[in-house]
């Protein structure tokens, strides 16, 4: 942890300013271990392994418990880097650009093993702080900590142990797996100044209708129950389907024949999952197996969250015909 974290930083439970009461072990620029406290009703926090903790995963609710630990060992294993991501998150950002994060206060709700995080700070975000409830935040960390502007803080979304002084947050694929998204998006947004902007990217209900019939009741009532070694194993059988379907059939079609591919099942989603190898798509195919909690939202339940904010100039994308961007400003 950065010691300029702290001017962003605020109590979870009341609001009060945070303050370093006694360090154990600085590294380099880095306070490793430490232990921070409320200035207003002196409630604890320690920093353990350089990341400030302020969720007590013995005390959270069970679900999220249970979608933390599923993603962190995931976040933990697939360690693998691509080029492709930088555009990928862009993808998700839509219309957002780099340049728009030159010199922003930026919030990511969700930044499982930093990757996001990375990209926003070599971006030029003035402060990026990445939140995230799992064990995810150990590869976060390493991941960041050479990068001088970027900060990780392990801690719930729904009560987030920040200041209201964000220029920008974002959240990309993490809201839908939360006990209730709608809540997620409202507890975010409350961290982002006036005039300022947020991001968010859901999974759709539009066109996800096989995923919710065949895939959620395997996901419930089997697969997030299972052991993620074994899960790791068992989904490449499903990703050898997508991954020979996406790569023999997708792909070819879309170069040659363009009218006639338009028309095959889920098209422009395994057409573009045939522009990653085998390992992300793996990735793709475990992360729909491993939630315990998916919600699928549709457009109109959407428009209801950026209602609610009172944001201006919406705007709402469908991405890869299975899920919504949105963007708007506060
Ligand atoms: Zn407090």
């Amino acid at each position: 942890m950065k010691e300029k974290l702290l001017d962003l930083l605020a109590c979870p439970l009341c609001g009060g300013d945070i303050l370093l009461s006694y360090v154990g072990k600085y590294e380099e620029k880095e306070i490793v271990e430490a232990v921070l406290s409320c200035k207003k009703c002196e409630r604890e926090y320690k920093v353990v392994r350089g990341v400030p903790r302020f969720a007590d995963l013995d005390k959270i609710e069970h679900d999220k418990a249970e979608t933390a630990e599923n993603f962190g060992w995931q976040w933990t294993h697939f360690t693998q880097e691509d080029k492709k991501y930088a555009d990928q998150f862009l993808g998700w950002l839509q219309p957002v650009k780099p340049e728009f994060f030159k010199d922003k206060f930026v919030l990511e709700g969700g930044c499982g093993k930093g990757r996001h995080t990375s990209l926003a700070a070599e971006w030029g975000a003035k402060e990026i702080v990445g939140v995230d409830l799992s064990a995810a935040v150990e590869s976060a960390f390493q991941a960041t900590k050479h990068l001088p502007n970027a900060h990780i803080v392990q801690a719930d979304i729904f009560k987030l142990p920040l200041k209201k002084s964000f220029d920008y947050a974002f959240s990309v694929g993490v809201l839908h797996h939360t006990p209730d998204p709608k809540k997620a998006f409202l507890s975010l947004a409350s961290k982002v100044k006036k005039g300022g902007a947020i991001s968010a990217w859901i999974y759709g209900a539009e066109n996800n209708e096989w995923i919710t019939r065949y895939v959620n009741p395997i996901r419930e009532g089997f697969t997030s129950k299972i052991n993620q070694p074994t899960l790791y194993q068992l989904s490449k059988l499903p990703t050898l389907g997508v991954f020979l379907a996406s790569k023999l059939l997708y792909k070819p079609a879309n170069s040659v024949a363009k009218p006639l591919a338009k028309h095959l099942f889920y098209n422009d989603y395994l057409n573009h999952l045939g522009t990653f190898g085998w390992r992300e798509q793996h990735n793709i195919v475990f992360d729909h197996l491993v939630a315990p909690t998916a919600f699928y939202i549709s457009k109109e339940e959407f428009e209801t969250w950026w209602k609610e904010i009172n944001s201006n100039n919406v705007e709402i994308i469908w991405h890869n015909q299975n899920s919504w961007c949105g963007f708007g400003q506060i």
